[in-house]
């Protein structure tokens, strides 16, 4: 079977979570089972072997467990995108939209130097914004985001394409 039809078997669907109408695809279920989740990993680091990557970040918190075994995997500098307020040293920060009210993503201003080729993992990609905010504190510090690894892209959502059209590269596992 190929890993896009794996790990659709084994990602669960919660139905009407987090509020009614919506199909929550938990990712969860794949660090729960060794053969996906190595499957997952390894489908990465085969995308990542195409292009020169310097450093591996990812967003708080299902994205540390996939960007953390990427970055192990391919012996890379691990970068962490966490929620505002969590990281203890000088931070850049962005806020960004949500579907109701505004959040903020931050890293640390040493998070990596100028020029540096960032890749940035998070397990979903829904209407992009999130990695958008990501893929901009990266920028700030003259970071180069040359893409986004994501498990899941919900393409209905349009934010895969919004990625691509701020000139990212986007590796998504499954739809
Ligand atoms: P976006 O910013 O709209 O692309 O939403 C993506 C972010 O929200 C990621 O950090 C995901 O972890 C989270 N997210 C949104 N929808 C889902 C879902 O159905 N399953 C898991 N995570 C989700």
């Amino acid at each position: 079977v190929s890993v896009s039809a794996l790990l659709k078997s084994r990602i669960r669907t919660v139905r009407d979570w987090p509020k009614p109408g919506v199909n929550f695809r938990d990712a969860t279920t794949l660090f729960h089972d060794p053969e996906a989740f190595r499957a997952t990993i390894d489908a990465f680091a085969e995308d990542c072997a195409k292009q020169e990557i310097d450093i591996i970040a990812a967003v708080d918190a299902r994205g540390f467990i996939l960007g953390g075994a990427l970055a192990y995997k391919l012996g890379k500098p691990f970068a962490l995108v966490r929620k505002k307020g969590k990281l203890p040293y000088k931070t850049v920060s962005e806020d960004y939209h949500l579907e109701y009210g505004t959040a903020a993503v931050e890293i640390h201003a040493d998070a990596c130097k100028a020029g540096d080729r960032v890749l940035i993992v998070d397990d979903l990609i829904a209407t992009g914004g999130t990695l958008l905010a990501a893929t901009k504190l990266f920028r700030v510090l003259h970071g180069e985001v040359i893409g986004v690894a994501a498990v899941i892209d919900l393409p209905e959502l349009g934010g895969s394409k919004r990625l691509r059209d701020v000139g990212l590269k986007v590796h998504a596992l499954c739809e």
